[in-house]
């Protein structure tokens, strides 16, 4: 039988079953549901979407997959040249993976090797955020600080090569005044933290990283896992401030097949690239640029690029921004927008436990956690059925 992420499966209810998806829509036997989860984040392009179905049909007429140890094929090598163009600056070498976690993995690994490799060995610390989520691997957990994952704490006790702090600019210059001479990187969710409770903060605080970071030697890493491809309104927050290595996942296959890269640049690689062989990146998952996820990233990001995305995200947040104008309630702590997200805080998990159920009756699949009632829409949702999403939001709240 499936045993189910993040639940407790003796008291789960039954998950909604699911068969057929189209657009932005999941079919479940007797209902028709707007997905404003887009499958954790993911489906930008909708479900079943003709051009991408096609990418992959046509990659798997050649082969589906073929490893990258002495290996070697023409998607894979299409999709790095396309991302090396694509994103800022010189983030220019991809090393894929098949998850997010693996992803960040890769990042820190990288981070951690780089200043090995040049002999300083005492950098092993890492700075990242408060409320943090980077992906549920050991070292991710690590660095992450999300409650949901403190049994890891209560096991091994705080890690002594973590340090987190809040988005304030104050913490951020002592953190680096006193660990500086320890730090390989500071690690963040640019902008927009998703599971630590979708928290919005200001570029300035970036801007102010990546100038400490230049000062004391320590590298910059973007997580942009979720915010990457427009969820912020930003194509990606590296556009806005570079980092040194930049972590995707989550929607560069358009949510079609698990697929993660961790692009580092210049300076990165060339901390590597020596006559040394234990200078070597020792990393290798086994379906790492898998064809026929890169065949159907290499579709999406084209899709991204042709249909002017950037103006459905624009859309996207003006409506959002409309149509929640004004809408408070006692129970409501916050609504935060950004990009394609809105997030509504509550002050008591009470507040919004049903709220799955009665989406669900409204033609919506919605997944709260905690105290946070989100939406990230598909970017190809119809300005009527996402004015339904917030509706069922809003209706919630005036039912009592
Ligand atoms: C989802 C997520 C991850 C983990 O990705 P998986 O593909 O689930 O392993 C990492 N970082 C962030 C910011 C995420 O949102």
């Amino acid at each position: 039988m499936i045993w189910y992420p993040y639940q407790q499966m003796k008291t789960m209810k039954a998950p909604y079953h699911i068969i057929n998806a189209e657009g932005v829509y999941l079919y479940t036997q007797e209902q028709k549901l707007i997905d404003s989860v887009s499958s954790w984040w993911s489906v930008i392009h909708g479900y079943k979407h003709p051009e991408l179905n096609q990418a992959i049909q046509t990659q798997l007429e050649k082969f589906a997959h073929v490893m990258l140890g002495g290996l070697s094929h023409e998607t894979a090598q299409k999709l790095s040249d396309k991302l090396q163009d694509w994103l800022p600056g010189d983030l220019d070498y991809c090393f894929f993976s098949d998850s997010g976690s693996v992803a960040v993995e890769v990042a820190l690994k990288m981070a951690l090797q780089y200043y090995m490799n040049r002999g300083e060995n005492q950098r092993t610390m890492v700075l990242a955020l408060e409320h943090a989520y980077h992906g549920d691997t050991f070292k991710t957990m690590e660095v992450g600080d999300d409650e949901d994952y403190h049994f890891v704490l209560h096991a091994y006790g705080a890690s002594q090569n973590v340090v987190h702090i809040p988005t304030e600019i104050d913490a951020l210059e002592k953190a680096f005044e006193r660990y500086h001479s320890k730090l390989n990187c500071f690690l963040v969710e640019p902008l927009l933290q998703g599971a630590g409770g979708m928290r919005m903060y200001d570029v300035t605080f970036l801007k102010r990283a990546r100038e400490l970071c230049d000062q004391y030697g320590v590298l910059l890493i973007f997580d942009e896992v979720a915010t990457g491809f427009g969820r912020t309104g930003n194509r990606f927050v590296a556009d806005l401030v570079l980092p040194d290595i930049l972590v995707l996942g989550k929607a560069l296959t358009g949510g079609y097949i698990g697929h993660a890269v961790t692009v580092a640049n210049h300076r990165v690689y060339e901390g590597f690239y020596d006559d040394n062989p234990a200078h070597a990146l020792m990393h290798g998952p086994t379906f790492m640029g898998n064809a026929l996820a890169c065949s159907v990233a290499l579709k999406s990001i084209e899709l991204f690029e042709t249909r002017d995305y950037m103006s459905k995200i624009k859309k996207i947040e003006q409506i959002t921004r409309r149509e929640m104008q004004g809408f408070c309630h006692p129970e409501v702590k916050e609504v935060r927008i950004m990009g394609a997200c809105i997030c509504v805080e509550v002050y008591e998990p009470d507040a919004i436990r049903g709220y799955q159920q009665f989406a669900y009756e409204h033609g919506v699949f919605s997944r709260p956690f905690l105290n946070y009632l989100y939406a990230m829409v598909p970017y190809v949702i119809e300005e009527k059925e996402l004015v339904q999403v917030l509706q069922t939001m809003k209706d919630w709240f005036a039912r009592k």
